[in-house]
């Protein structure tokens, strides 16, 4: 699905010397990269605040920590995404509220969420899927009339852009009270272990989770809140430092795959390519299939024969997984969630992409669906 040794070898003098002057340093932990990476982190991004940390998952807890949440209150979410989104919500005995998506963008649907809106909800986490922002615009509006933060899980649209209905821009993950991402080594912005950070403008909690992330220490050995042991080593800042200035590249790459999938299968019955969003620009994590009339299982196993890698994010929506069984959450009526996970595939999708690759995949979906008639 991805090529990182490719990707690697593109950069590899540049990354050597980085990581053999953190070893020279033995600075391991909290060493100046991390300091550099957090400054450039935040000028790329627009943000006034970047608290780095070790994963995806560490920093959508660590955002929830921040917010004195307690046991029981509701977080509004979508089911379609990945298991870390609400994982941390059920780590933490708040109760996740499942909401549909919608069809187009994947991501939870506004007009779902007011509905589910009780005197217990206290926060929304959209999830930014495939590449695709929420519909940002609508959520901060429902968020701000019902007084509730908004975390963003950005692990998979990093660096993309947002254009408000005022006209201005923001970069997505900055556009709630707290954003967050991964840096797991086949995202976006990947590092060559396990990474991850949190976003925000608001002072106070800048403040507060950067002593989350340090054992609630507010100085050494004074631990005013509870908290974890969570932070970026030295070897990935550097690591991510020198690839945050290819992320754009990186991003044109993958928007240049995307552009040669949808060209193909444009006119093709019963496969619809994923739907750009005006508001956002969709920066391609994911390349997600629908598939109406054509069997996606069947399509993905034929695929496998012509050694052609395709994945199906996610085969069990969240609100069905065993883990939340105590939630009562499988019964959650969400026909678009429930329909979409029978029907999405997504095709590989990175940086390093050679034409004759592109070929052979779109060729092998093509010979699929003659030989099914
Ligand atoms: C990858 C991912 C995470 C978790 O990130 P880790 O760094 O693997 O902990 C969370 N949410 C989404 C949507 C993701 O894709």
């Amino acid at each position: 699905m991805v090529d990182l040794t490719s990707q690697y070898q593109g950069i590899k003098p540049a990354v050597d010397s980085a990581i053999t002057s953190i070893l020279e340093s033995a600075q391991f932990i909290n060493g100046p990269a991390v300091k550099t990476f957090q400054s450039e982190m935040e000028d790329y991004l627009g943000v006034k605040h970047v608290i780095p940390c070790a994963n995806g998952t560490d920093a959508l807890q660590i955002a929830l920590m921040a917010l004195e949440l307690k046991p029981g209150d509701e977080v509004i979410t979508t089911s379609f995404t990945f298991i870390a989104t609400i994982e941390v919500i059920a780590l933490l005995g708040l109760k996740p509220i499942f909401v549909d998506v919608d069809k187009d963008t994947f991501c939870i649907n506004p007009s779902e969420i007011e509905k589910a809106i009780t005197p217990k909800t206290k926060v929304i986490v959209p999830v930014h899927l495939y590449g695709q922002a929420a519909n940002m615009g609508e959520i901060m509006k429902v968020a701000n009339a019902n007084g509730l933060f908004v975390i963003e899980d950005n692990a998979q649209a990093i660096g993309s852009d947002y254009n408000h209905a005022d006209g201005s821009k923001r970069k997505v993950g900055t556009i709630g009270h707290i954003g967050t991402t991964s840096f797991f080594p086949s995202k976006n912005l990947g590092c060559y272990g396990d990474g991850g950070a949190i976003f925000t403008n608001d002072e106070g909690l800048a403040s507060k989770m950067r002593m989350i992330v340090n054992h609630g220490q507010s100085k050494r050995y004074y631990h005013d809140l509870v908290g974890v042991n969570s932070r970026l080593d030295s070897i990935q800042a550097a690591v991510l430092r020198i690839k945050l200035p290819k992320l754009d590249g990186y991003i044109n790459a993958r928007r240049k795959v995307a552009d040669h999938y949808d060209n193909f299968f444009a006119d093709i019955p019963g496969i619809r390519t994923p739907v750009r969003g005006d508001e956002s620009r969709h920066v391609f994590h994911q390349y997600t299939l629908t598939l109406e009339g054509v069997d996606r299982n069947e399509l993905n196993q034929f695929l496998a024969k012509k050694d052609v890698p395709s994945m199906i994010y996610y085969p069990v929506p969240a609100h069905k997984q065993k883990m939340f069984e105590v939630f009562g959450s499988a019964e959650t009526e969400l026909p678009v969630t429930d329909w979409l996970t029978h029907r999405v595939l997504s095709l590989p999708i990175h940086t390093e992409m050679e034409q004759d690759q592109l070929d052979h995949i779109c060729s092998s979906v093509e010979e699929y669906l003659k030989v099914k008639g």
